[in-house]
């Protein structure tokens, strides 16, 4: 939910101890099952329906989409995963670890490794990443808004942001780790003190975090409270195989091939046909992730044609570009033992430097018992020797420093980052 988060070199320092869960008997608000009277198992589906848009993927971008569209037209969200609601490993702080450590088919973490063999997790629930990730919040740069990456209406960006805010973002509570992390800055010369601020700002600040006061975690799926009920469906448990086009001038007399419907399964594997009605501003939208999204258009004859041809997937239209140019924040962790321990905390201060580095921290997680606990992307792969409690460093700003040969422990990079000089 951040706004950008482009610098190279992120530094996260982990501080590791024992890992509290909450044993809360009352649910939260955050966790109570939300009276969405829209969301549905897409076993209930009809085998043939229409609507004015269909979104796949529910995530952080997908909820509230549709939240705005379902206010003037008829809106279909389809949701591979289940419902974020009633789970305490994605509403407890505490518990930021176990969906990671869930590799189970039903785990809304998928783990995954990359082609280099880089462990990585991508969201499988209503609400996508945000009802896994660390939480920070942070307005992106006014120069990414309205400059020529995206060239949004500065105005309505801002509205947008409140509209966000409203619900799901919080001033996070400065314990006493992260109170040292912002003082470490400030003495190290990250300048200068912004405060708490959503803006994107040079120097220390303390940005937004998705958890309240309480250690409740709020997601995009939060958003869905915005919705006209009358105008959105939502099917969990949706999984999208196919956007079906017209090709050829075939229905729409145009030259270009034009979507016009999405074949889902639910998780019998009975398959679902959703279709636009007719109208010029109907579309299907996909926002199933960055690794989702590609895979869904590629599997529907959308892609560089040569990958279409090698698995035998009709052309719709040879776009070389999809699924290229992706890239990710290279990562190292080290660990290092605490000789106290450390309260539970997520990202809540960041350094912005005029280096290209982003400094970040988080503390009080159990990742370094790894390998009785595999928390995937945080767990060490390489063991230090024994010690009682463990700080975690992970320190993506190492790799610029260490050779390739020597990173014994996780880091990311896609490959098409591979070779490429980082700032
Ligand atoms: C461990 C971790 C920590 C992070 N920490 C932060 C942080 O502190 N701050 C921050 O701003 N960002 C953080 N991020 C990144 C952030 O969560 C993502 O950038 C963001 O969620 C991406 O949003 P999205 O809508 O593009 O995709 P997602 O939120 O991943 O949504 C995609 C949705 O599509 C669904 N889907 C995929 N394929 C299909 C299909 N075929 N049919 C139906 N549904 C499908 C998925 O189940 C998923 O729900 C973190 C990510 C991770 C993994």
């Amino acid at each position: 939910m951040v706004g950008r988060r482009s610098a190279p070199s992120v530094a996260y320092f982990l501080v590791t101890h024992a890992l509290f869960f909450l044993l809360a008997c009352r649910l939260s608000a955050s966790q109570q099952a939300r009276n969405y009277t829209f969301v549905h198992d897409a076993r209930t589906a009809p085998e043939i329906s229409y609507y004015d848009y269909i979104i796949v993927g529910g995530g952080t971008a997908g909820c509230p989409l549709a939240a705005t569209l379902s206010q003037n037209a008829t809106v279909l969200v389809l949701e591979r995963g289940g419902s974020p609601y009633g789970d305490p490993n994605i509403t407890y702080l505490a518990n930021f670890g176990a969906p990671l450590a869930d590799a189970s088919p039903s785990s809304p973490s998928q783990r995954f490794i990359s082609e280099d063999g880089v462990i990585n997790a991508r969201a499988r629930v209503l609400g996508g990443g945000s009802c896994l990730n660390a939480g920070f919040y942070s307005r992106a740069e006014a120069d990414y808004i309205s400059g020529r990456d995206v060239g949004w209406n500065s105005e309505l960006a801002k509205q947008s942001y409140e509209w966000v805010e409203k619900k799901v973002a919080f001033q996070p509570p400065m314990k006493q780790w992260q109170s040292a992390v912002r003082d470490g800055l400030i003495d190290a010369g990250v300048l200068p003190n912004n405060g708490f601020t959503y803006d994107h700002m040079y120097g220390t600040k303390v940005g937004g975090s998705i958890f309240d006061t309480a250690g409740h975690r709020h997601t995009a799926a939060d958003l869905l409270d915005y919705a006209n009920p009358d105008g959105l469906t939502v099917l969990l448990k949706a999984t999208a195989h196919k956007v079906l086009f017209h090709t050829r001038g075939e229905w729409t007399g145009k030259a270009r091939p034009t979507a016009h419907a999405v074949v889902f399964r639910d998780s019998t594997g009975a398959k679902h046909r959703a279709y636009l009605n007719s109208g010029a501003h109907n579309e299907i939208i996909i926002s199933a992730g960055s690794l989702g999204s590609p895979q869904l258009l590629i599997l529907s004859g959308v892609g560089p044609v040569d990958q279409l041809k090698a698995h035998n997937i009709t052309v719709v239209l040879d776009q070389p570009m999809v699924g290229q140019l992706m890239s990710d924040n290279p990562m190292n962790a080290v660990f290092v033992p605490s000789p106290v321990p450390v309260e539970v905390s997520l990202i809540e201060v960041v350094g912005i430097t005029h280096f290209g580095s982003y400094i970040e921290a988080a503390s009080g997680a159990n990742f370094g018992s790894f390998p009785d606990n595999d928390y995937g992307l945080f767990s060490p792969k390489v063991r230090t020797p024994q010690p009682t409690t463990q700080f975690y460093i992970n320190l993506r700003q190492i790799l610029t420093f260490i050779p390739k040969s020597s990173r014994s422990v996780s880091c990311r990079r896609s490959r098409q980052s591979r070779g490429r000089q980082r700032p």
